[in-house]
């Protein structure tokens, strides 16, 4: 497999990160993963407009141009030969003898590009039964709306989840409301029909699947509310489900063991599941 590190593609075994790196030191560095489907990458504008704009929050300065960062992507999916799976993408601020105060301009950003082979249909299995899912306080920073690599709140809350049988963490605020997923976007259906996701703030990332299943939900005829939702209000729901890149619209059909709707994917969730790659930018690489 081969692996693009700032400016060569490499081997993994001669691939290599400064041991200084500000993204492994203070996990200074954002990302971004991408589905690919059938050698195209889906929704590759808005992943690179979040992208910037988590840049930007950051004053991490862009590697490059979208346009040459969309070549690279392009060349490690063929190198890999990558059909169906993900590209993930991290920017680092770069390396620089440790320091906790920004380097000066003499810093050059470091940039990751690899792509992962994922069998098509293997979401497709999990989404015919639907996942659990299990809450836990919301713990991280209050700056969840940008996609940064400082990710261990959501890799423990994952491993208590999975530890519980769940699939899938949600956090809760201190109000009470579901926050998202540890690695998704949360989602309801209610008992009258109406979708219901939380609205975008700091507390959540934007995710692109999210925007693209709003353009889907807009597509079906289906009402939406953009407000927070409470843990008694997502067991009282008629569906649940969540979305990510990787698994686009994923059904839940338990929440902390207590079962959602009739236990199964509900018809909505299946709609918006087998509409979604009609409506995302599918592009060529
Ligand atoms: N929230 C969090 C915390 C995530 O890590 C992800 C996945 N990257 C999402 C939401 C979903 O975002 P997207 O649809 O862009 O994959």
């Amino acid at each position: 497999r081969i692996v693009y590190v700032n400016g060569a593609y490499k081997r993994y075994a001669e691939a290599a990160i400064h041991a200084e790196d500000r993204g492994f030191q203070f996990a200074d560095a954002v990302y971004e993963v991408m589905e690919v489907r059938g050698g195209r990458l889906v929704d590759a504008t808005r992943h690179l407009a979040r992208l910037n704009r988590s840049l930007g929050a950051l004053s991490i300065s862009a590697p490059m141009s979208n346009g040459a960062l969309l070549h690279i992507v392009g060349e490690v999916v063929r190198r890999n030969r990558v059909r169906d799976g993900l590209v993930y993408l991290q920017v680092t601020r770069g390396a620089g003898p440790r320091n906790f105060s920004f380097p000066g301009l003499e810093i050059f950003p470091t940039l990751v590009v690899l792509a992962r082979s994922q069998r098509l249909g293997w979401a497709d299995e999990l989404a015919e039964h639907g996942i659990a899912v299990k809450t836990m306080p919301d713990n991280r920073w209050g700056r969840s709306d940008i996609k940064t690599v400082m990710l261990l709140p959501a890799v423990l809350a994952k491993d208590a989840a999975h530890s519980a049988g769940a699939h899938e963490a949600w956090f809760v605020d201190q109000s009470g409301a579901i926050t998202e997923g540890a690695s998704s976007n949360a989602w309801i259906v209610t008992p009258g029909g109406v979708l219901v996701t939380r609205p975008l703030d700091p507390r959540i990332l934007p995710g692109v699947t999210r925007a693209t299943v709003k353009d889907v939900a807009a597509a079906e005829g289906l009402k939406l509310e953009e407000r927070a939702f409470t843990l008694a209000e997502a067991i009282g729901a008629r569906e649940a489900f969540v979305t990510s890149a990787t698994n686009t619209v994923m059904p839940v059909v338990s929440i902390d063991a207590r079962q959602v709707g009739d236990g199964r994917p509900g018809p909505v969730v299946r709609r918006l599941r087998s509409r979604f790659h009609e409506l995302a930018e599918i592009s060529i690489v």
